[in-house]
């Protein structure tokens, strides 16, 4: 039977470091699904519109090409915004869900990570877990990141970039983000990559064996 792995959970919580090591460690392929929002933020300015622009936005989604996935400027600060913006607009959910879906439908499995794999995109994954930390850790490990690679911020930036961030994917109407009723909570504010990991992978083999 095809193993899904659903992970949830806000900004810089650690979700998607955990993401790619449970896909390498099952050999299942991996789907960032934040990428496909920033995407769509990305093809939407580079054509010009605003981010307001609904309509151009839900043509953008339906548009994406995966070529547009691994465009450097998508890790960047204001994209992550700017995604956050155009992810409230129903049109736009419903042509990214179409994506996803098929992603997690092929015969091997697979492991996504995003703010609503567990509630909607992929409710039937035998696998969910809902990955956290506190506002500041997640502030202090996304900031440490930005400087790593070259992008200058301030902590008390990125601190207000996330409480930001939280409030708004957590308030919408269409799929927000909220912890799957049959998720395992996972609040790595005090583990490392490694602890976080094999608590997860504990959790994934415990499933399995089922
Ligand atoms: O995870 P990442 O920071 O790349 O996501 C950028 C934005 O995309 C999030 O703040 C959220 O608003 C949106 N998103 C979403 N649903 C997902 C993944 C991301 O709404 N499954």
């Amino acid at each position: 039977m095809p193993m899904v792995i659903a992970i949830d959970g806000p900004a810089a919580s650690g979700k998607g470091t955990l993401a790619r090591r449970l896909a390498a460690h099952y050999g299942l392929p991996h789907l960032d699904t934040g990428l496909l929002y920033r995407g769509v933020a990305l093809t939407l300015l580079d054509a010009g519109f605003a981010l307001e622009d609904e309509a151009a936005a839900a043509r953008a989604a339906a548009a994406l090409i995966a070529d547009r996935l691994a465009d450097p400027r998508l890790r960047e600060r204001a994209m992550g915004e700017a995604a956050s913006r155009i992810s409230s607009v129903p049109a736009v959910r419903a042509a990214l869900l179409t994506w996803q879906q098929s992603f997690a439908g092929n015969s091997l499995g697979a492991v996504l990570d995003g703010r609503d794999i567990g509630t909607v995109v992929c409710p039937d994954a035998r696998v969910k877990l809902f990955v956290t930390a506190t506002p500041e850790e997640r502030a202090r490990r996304r900031h440490r990141e930005l400087s790593a690679r070259g992008e200058e911020t301030t902590l008390a930036a990125i601190l207000a970039d996330i409480r930001a961030r939280d409030a708004r994917d957590a308030g919408r109407s269409a799929a927000p983000l909220k912890i799957a009723e049959d998720a395992h909570v996972l609040d790595t504010t005090d583990m490392d990559a490694d602890a976080a990991f094999a608590a997860a992978k504990a959790v994934a083999d415990r499933a399995r064996s089922h």
